[in-house]
């Protein structure tokens, strides 16, 4: 006998076919399809029973050409009109449609332009720089395709943060306008703000649960339904992250506090509630006699049941926070609107891509009291580095920007590299003449330990740095932090008074949480900066403090929270 025939794999015809009728440019009918798989893949009964009682036309958009097509699937196994379609087609086509980003559209182009017809070939193509060439495509799409390309080989691979954040933000902006929702967060790792991230997780609290579901599932961005429950659902979105949903009906701050993490966290905070004769889950905190519930609504009543300090979700990673917390001695982390200015920013004087003035008022937007443009010395051949000459000619284009936006406070600044023997890239009689000194490393990463260490401290030493940018070098899945004795860097930088980096690039991050509360117990200062090559990335100050955060900083160890009139006291050579 024919085995039935699972929702799943008779929605997967279904979106095929939607894609390869898009493919061909039919117009309407690959929509009705997709429509259908939908509703296939959210049934909670199996489609064989639906079949069996003759309600497959109750599926949502089965009209009767597709109820035909539906019966002649389940009670064969086959469908002549899917054969057809796929016997026009290249074997492997079908595959390019797992890309993220890539839909029936683009491939049909790729296909038609470039004779792409599998993932191999799509890569070759990627890679010689000829889908670049394509209209509607160009060098975004192409390093996208790449990295999609990555995604499917490597499994799937955790995001950064900073591609996982602005998406996950979007999609609760728009659950939270649901008069259903009355409360809407993100949990898990992101909302601890992990620098990686595996899947978005995100609550609802709501007495109209399918309601919520029935949207979830039906944003424009969702390209996949994997399950959707009464209580749970996941989809898998446009760019191939994974978006699981809960509803919750009651003690919404019990379940965020339990579906936030992490799991080490959770583990300790636990063992504390029994030695209090309690118990904690994600329906509340309860009385061990009697199950009685004594707290559950927010995550302050939580904590305080349990008898600790409620903390920021940054913090709950089982490294201390609780010891704090049970003490009420937790630190009054940064938060993240005290940052004042960006002391590390590109123009297109080197690799950026926006004038000194665009970046300076892009600042000013974000209602900074002060910027500092910091492009690269001449050792950058790649960055196009400034020369002596150049900088000289910027420094009074960056005056001239500073006396004509009003409001903002523009500081000259270089990015020097530091070289292999540790010296600067640029001598002493030009360092003096900038406000601020970024001193980083670009070059020659796999020096010994030893070496490398001395070369960083060699060029901390220098009186005119007062920043040592992204200190480990570290690129997150690209390059490995340098081999280097931190301690001993933390230690000069303080000697020398200059401040520790926390970069916010999303692959960079660097200095990360754990290094910087290693710095911090030391004595360490820090400045908060992007490192931005446009006005857009000025935005990651936010991925910055949310490391700082991590990290245990305060307000007062992050040097560009404090005002303007401030900073002559806290670096050497800025005057008013
Ligand atoms: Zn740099
Ligand atoms: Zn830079």
């Amino acid at each position: 006998m024919l085995s039935a025939m699972k929702n799943s794999e008779v929605a997967e015809i279904l979106y095929n076919i939607a894609d390869i009728l898009e493919m061909q440019d039919v117009a309407f009918k690959p929509s009705a399809y997709r429509k259908v798989a939908r509703s296939i893949e959210a049934l909670s009964e199996d489609i064989n029973e639906l079949a069996k009682k003759g309600k497959l036309k109750d599926i949502a958009g089965v009209g009767e050409s597709i109820e035909k097509k539906l019966q002649e699937l389940l009670t064969t196994g086959k469908l002549a009109y899917y054969d057809k379609l796929m016997k026009g087609l290249p074997k492997h086509i079908l595959d390019l449609m797992e890309v993220p980003g890539l839909g029936p559209k683009k491939i049909k182009v790729l296909n038609e332009k470039l004779g792409i017809d599998s993932l191999k070939s799509l890569e070759a193509a990627a890679k010689a720089g000829k889908i670049r060439e394509l209209e509607h495509f160009g060098e975004k799409s192409e390093s996208e395709i790449l990295k999609g390309l990555e995604l499917i080989k490597g499994g799937r691979q955790r995001m950064l943060l900073g591609e996982a954040l602005p998406t996950a933000l979007e999609i609760e902006k728009k659950l939270k306008k649901l008069p259903e929702a009355s409360a809407v967060s993100i949990a898990g790792s992101l909302r601890r703000r992990k620098e990686t991230i595996g899947d978005i997780d995100i609550l609802v609290a709501s007495k109209k649960a399918p309601k919520v579901m029935a949207f979830f599932t039906k944003m424009p961005e969702v390209k996949r339904i994997l399950a959707q429950g009464p209580t749970k659902s996941s989809v898998i979105i446009e760019n191939g992250m994974q978006v699981d949903l809960r509803v919750i009906e009651k003690n919404f701050g019990a379940a965020l506090q339990y579906f936030t993490g992490s799991k080490e966290h959770n583990v300790a905070v636990r063992d504390i509630a029994i030695k209090k004769g309690l118990k904690i889950n994600e329906y509340g905190v309860f009385k061990r006699k009697g199950n009685r519930l004594v707290a559950g609504k927010t995550e302050q009543e939580v904590y305080k049941a349990i008898g600790m300090q409620c903390m920021a979700p940054e913090l709950r990673e089982n490294a201390g926070e609780i010891e704090a917390a049970l003490k009420n001695k937790l630190p009054k982390i940064i938060s993240y609107n005290e940052i004042k200015g960006d002391l590390h920013t590109h123009t297109n004087y080197t690799d950026g891509k926006n004038t000194i003035v665009e970046m300076v008022q892009a600042a000013k937007k974000l209602g900074y009291e002060y910027i500092a443009i910091t492009d690269h010395s001449r050792s950058e051949p790649i960055a196009h580095g400034l020369d002596e000459d150049q900088l000289l000619f910027q420094i009074k284009e960056v005056k001239e920007a500073d006396r004509k936006v009003k409001g903002i406070k523009v500081f000259t600044g270089s990015e020097v590299d530091i070289k292999g023997n540790g010296e600067l890239d640029f001598p002493d009689e030009i360092l003096k003449k900038l406000d601020i000194v970024v001193a980083s490393i670009h070059s020659r990463f796999k020096s010994p330990k030893e070496l490398m260490t001395k070369r960083i401290t060699n060029a901390l030493e220098n009186e005119h740095v007062d920043i040592f940018g992204h200190p480990t070098g570290r690129m997150i899945y690209m390059r490995e932090p340098y081999n280097v004795d931190l301690k001993k860097v933390y230690r000069s930088a303080i000697d020398n008074k200059v401040a520790m980096e926390i970069n916010s690039q999303p692959k960079r991050m660097d200095l990360n949480d754990v290094h910087a509360k290693e710095a911090k117990e030391m004595g360490a200062k820090f400045v908060i900066n992007t490192d931005a090559h446009t006005t857009s990335s000025l935005g990651f100050i936010q991925l910055g403090v949310s490391m700082a955060r991590r990290g245990w900083l305060e307000k007062k160890d992050v040097l560009n929270t404090y005002p303007l009139k401030q900073l002559p006291k806290l670096f050497r050579k800025v005057r008013l």
